[in-house]
């Protein structure tokens, strides 16, 4: 049996605002919306990860705040764990560095305005319920 591989996605949230970051790349990804992220490496803690995958993403210094419940199926061997996070005082503002061409702020009333990747859609829709948002 494969091991699983967890990786990691955060929503990144400003106030009641979330980060959704969209795809340039695989091909089969690109123009679809995520909570920014990525593979969890051998030995390392998922907050970790979570942290660093976000200052290689997006330049920002993050931290995590809170493990939003469940773990969604990617593609064998991948698993999703999502946590709610922050942006540390002093951070840069995110960019689109590696992985995404456009970044979006939603408000909770716009939340379902961009094509999340279907993965990512139980999650957001967790974020929502904890924003009173639709
Ligand atoms: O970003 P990275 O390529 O490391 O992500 C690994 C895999 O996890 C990607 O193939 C992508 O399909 C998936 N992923 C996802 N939802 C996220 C972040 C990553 O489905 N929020």
């Amino acid at each position: 049996m494969t091991e699983r591989i967890v990786v990691v996605g955060a929503a990144l949230l400003d106030g009641d605002r979330l980060l959704a970051a969209r795809r340039s790349a695989p091909p089969e990804l690109a123009g679809r919306w995520e909570l920014p992220g990525g593979k969890v490496e051998p030995g390392e803690r998922p907050d970790d990860a979570l942290v660093r995958e976000l200052r290689e993403e997006l330049g920002i210094e993050a931290e995590a705040v809170e493990r939003v419940p469940g773990e969604w199926p990617l593609k064998n061997p991948y698993v999703l764990w999502v946590w709610t996070a922050r942006l540390r005082p002093g951070s840069p503002g995110p960019e689109a560095l590696q992985d995404h061409d456009e970044l979006r702020w939603l408000t909770p009333g716009h939340l379902w305005d961009v094509p999340w990747l279907d993965q990512d859609v139980p999650a957001v829709r967790e974020i929502a319920a904890r924003l009173g948002a639709q």
